[in-house]
């Protein structure tokens, strides 16, 4: 395992171009404002800072994690070791590759992608324009809503290994199913991805899009930090039904709790750990498998405090 100081010191030296923040808090980076420091962050502006750090990385055998706009990420109090990459200001653009296909940066929001498809009079996106995360990170989870999924509309992602070595996968090879790709088995860095959609009026997509955020603004709890659903759906119903007919509605573990809102969503009242979030998830879990026999999973990923020194 290699030495922070010099891990610090050889990424300066080599990276004099990337930002690097040490013990920086990732409470500032997640949207459930939970998470110690980590050891480094770093803050490439461009795919080829990006790629020139994750070369330093592998030099320095340094398996960095990847944070996009930390709206599904239950970091841990005690932080994070070695190095977190945060690719929310990096990857950006989006453009428009024929008719009906457009090619979204890793980088850019889910509704700034939305928004763009609306204005060249695609249809597709919509599901996605209230998902507030990154083109990227909706990739990793196969995020959906509203019935609609990233694997219905993404045809290739292109990727990079942690060499610094780029390649192209066709959304065959993208292992999509519920809430799951790929991606969450490998080192890979997502950089693009290609969607596919269809022509139709700009006001009739911009009218649905303003009806999903209606429906979103009116059924979930937007006014406290949450990473949204905390758990999947299982086969055999709905999570916020079963969280509540188990008599989990506001149910609390220190500063964390399941929505009065919304059973479905986990959210920090106000000083929530994330030992009491993995609590509340743990005992909602527990307390929903006595009552139904049905076992919940969760959807947010619970990163853990080994880094990748
Ligand atoms: C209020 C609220 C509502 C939500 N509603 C929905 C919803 O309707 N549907 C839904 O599916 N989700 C929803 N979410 C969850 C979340 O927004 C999605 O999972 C989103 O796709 C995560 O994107 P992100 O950029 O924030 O990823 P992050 O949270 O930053 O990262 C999630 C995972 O993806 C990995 N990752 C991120 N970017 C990359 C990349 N470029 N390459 C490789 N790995 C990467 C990270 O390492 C991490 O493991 C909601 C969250 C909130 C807070």
């Amino acid at each position: 395992m290699m030495n922070l100081t010099i891990l610090q010191q050889n990424m300066a030296s080599q990276l004099p171009d990337v930002e690097l923040r040490m013990e920086e808090p990732l409470e500032k980076h997640t949207s459930f404002r939970i998470g110690g420091p980590a050891e480094i962050m770093a803050f490439p502006k461009n795919r080829r800072e990006l790629q020139k750090l994750y070369q330093v990385c592998a030099s320095l055998a340094c398996k960095p994690r990847l944070l996009g706009a930390g709206t599904n990420v239950l970091a841990p109090d005690a932080g994070v070791r070695g190095v977190v990459v945060c690719l929310k200001d990096c990857l950006d653009g989006v453009e428009l590759l024929d008719e009906t296909h457009i090619r979204c940066m890793a980088g850019v929001t889910m509704a700034r992608a939305a928004v763009f498809a609306a204005g060249q009079g695609l249809s597709g996106m919509e599901f996605a324009h209230g998902i507030p995360g990154t083109v990227g990170g909706g990739v990793y989870m196969n995020a959906g809503a509203y019935g609609g999924e990233i694997c219905d509309i993404c045809t290739e992602v292109e990727a990079m290994e942690p060499d610094g070595t780029c390649f192209t996968l066709d959304r065959t090879k993208a292992g999509f199913s519920y809430r799951h790709s790929v991606f969450q088995q490998r080192d890979w860095v997502i950089l693009s991805a290609v969607f596919a959609l269809e022509p139709r009026s700009e006001l009739e997509i911009r009218a649905r899009m303003q009806e999903l955020l209606r429906r979103r603004k009116s059924s979930q709890p937007l006014d406290l930090p949450s990473a949204g659903s905390a758990f999947k759906r299982p086969v055999e119903g709905y999570a916020a039904a079963l969280i509540d007919q188990a008599g989990l509605r506001g149910f609390t573990v220190g500063g964390a709790g399941v929505s009065q809102k919304h059973t479905g969503f986990v959210v920090n009242l106000g000083d929530a750990t994330a030992a009491d979030v993995r609590q509340v998830l743990r005992q909602v879990s527990d307390r929903v498998y006595t009552s139904s026999g049905i076992r919940l999973e969760p959807e947010v990923r619970i990163w853990s405090e080994e880094g990748a020194l």
